[in-house]
């Protein structure tokens, strides 16, 4: 996974300077737990790094949401000789704690996010089937 990242951050860096409008560069990564979605969000004046997830507003209404983890100034990165490696290391980061979120489901076995989560060690899909939870 890091190899891949790896070369994303190598084309991101052609584009690569402050940006008077925030913009986002997005990533999804495979993970044979589901799909991850990461990003890093460039300003004026920072670089910073964060994960997408799902933030429910009600029962039903699940809605997309990033989370901020680290940030950077750009004054911080312009020091760096090696920016690439800076900037790998963050999402290598960011991504780790993503993937630390995740718990293992007590009946599939499944690995889930926080947001998917019944109770610490069931998911949803297993909480209607199990517990007859309706969702
Ligand atoms: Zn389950």
């Amino acid at each position: 996974m890091r190899r891949q990242v790896q070369e994303w951050i190598t084309d991101l860096l052609e584009g690569f300077y402050p940006k008077d409008e925030e913009r986002d560069f997005n990533l999804k990564l495979e993970w044979k737990h589901g799909q991850l979605e990461s990003y890093i969000r460039i300003t004026k004046d920072k670089v910073a790094f964060g994960y997408g997830a799902i933030q429910w507003h009600g029962p039903h209404s699940p809605v997309s949401t990033k989370i901020e983890k680290y940030s950077l100034d750009w004054k911080e990165l312009e020091l760096e000789n090696d920016k690439s490696e800076v900037l790998l290391d963050y999402m290598m980061k960011t991504i780790n704690c993503r993937k630390r979120q995740y718990r293992s489901c007590q009946f599939c076995q499944k690995k889930f996010p926080p947001e998917h989560r019944f109770d610490s060690k069931t998911c949803h899909v297993c909480a209607s089937n199990e517990y007859f939870v309706v969702y």
